[in-house]
């Protein structure tokens, strides 16, 4: 029988990332490299806190070996990189994408040189090399650790706070998730990561630069938190920046008008149907600003049927 997880091993790997953006911020040649080390340690560490999450016996590099006692005492032979990936995917379903395996392996060859040779690494390039290998590692904490374990929020917001003050990050994961934010059916700025990357409309809204998720109506109320004006409790009442959307009917219809500086009306966190609006004289109900005389069209009919 296996033991109750104990996630040493998750906290750990955090620990190391949370170092390594440290080290990468501070961006000097010595501490790039540092970093590039740092970071190749962090990343097998995550692949064995996944494993571990399943079964401790996992980390083992011969199962048969495994011992609780030895585990524990860090006394054994544990799995190399290869093997973790393998048992990740056969074992516990999550597969890493290529994409994301040639840059760890990249950092890793780049690593064991570190440790061997005295080599030298153009900035640029270890830069980008570390801010790809940190968007392979905040979209796998939060898919396949912190989805199984729920108790890393800490860490993952205190490592995500580190990256979203480093520019080459911010930089390549931009970059990185552009062709995603195109095909988006509404994008506007994330309450949590500040970027331009919030999708809204086609699911829950999702920010595709940080991960950050959860349904359109507290999407709506996070938003205006961040961004919308200080309003005072009454003024609040008399005037809600967060309104009944004309198109879905759901209260979470936000006016963007002062955050984009008049580039954009209103923007719906739910059905993230975008217009400009105003409010009906008659039923009080948003409804497009073209509508004539200012009464949406229901009280129109309404007012048009009972003149008949
Ligand atoms: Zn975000
Ligand atoms: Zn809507
Ligand atoms: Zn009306």
């Amino acid at each position: 029988m296996t033991e109750p997880i104990t996630c040493n091993l998750a906290e750990n790997a955090l620990d190391y990332l949370l170092l390594a953006g440290e080290q990468a911020k501070e961006g000097s040649p010595r501490m790039l490299k540092h970093a590039l080390a740092t970071l190749a340690d962090g990343v097998e560490l995550l692949l064995k806190a996944r494993l571990e999450m399943k079964d401790w016996c996992l980390v083992f590099k011969d199962v048969d070996q495994a011992n609780r006692q030895k585990y524990e005492a860090g006394d054994f032979q544990s799995i190399v990189f290869e093997q973790a990936v393998k048992r990740l995917e056969n074992i516990c379903s999550v597969q890493i994408p290529n994409s994301h395996l040639a840059i760890i392996n990249k950092l890793r060859q780049l690593r064991n040189r570190i440790r061997h040779f005295a080599v030298s690494t153009d900035n640029r390039a270890a830069n980008s090399l570390i801010a790809k290998t940190f968007s392979f590692a905040i979209e796998f904490v939060t898919e396949h650790l912190q989805a199984v374990h729920g108790e890393l929020d800490d860490e993952l917001t205190r490592l995500k706070e580190l990256l979203f003050d480093y520019d080459a990050f911010i930089e390549s994961r931009m970059e990185e998730i552009q062709s995603e934010l195109k095909e988006a059916y509404c994008v506007v700025r994330c309450p949590v990561c500040l970027q331009n990357a919030f999708v809204l409309g086609d699911d829950d809204p999702v920010c595709k630069f940080c991960l950050h998720k959860t349904d359109g109506q507290s999407a709506a109320s996070e938003w205006i938190d961040r961004f919308g004006r200080f309003q005072s409790l009454k003024d609040s009442l008399i005037e809600p920046q967060i309104r009944g959307c004309p198109n879905c009917g759901i209260e979470a219809c936000v006016d963007m008008n002062i955050e984009t500086d008049g580039r954009r009306g209103h923007v719906c966190f739910v059905c993230g149907e975008e217009g400009r609006y105003e409010q009906c004289a008659t039923c009080s109900n948003f409804c497009p600003r073209d509508s004539l005389g200012g009464m949406c069209v229901d009280c129109r009919q309404h007012f048009a049927s009972s003149n008949d």
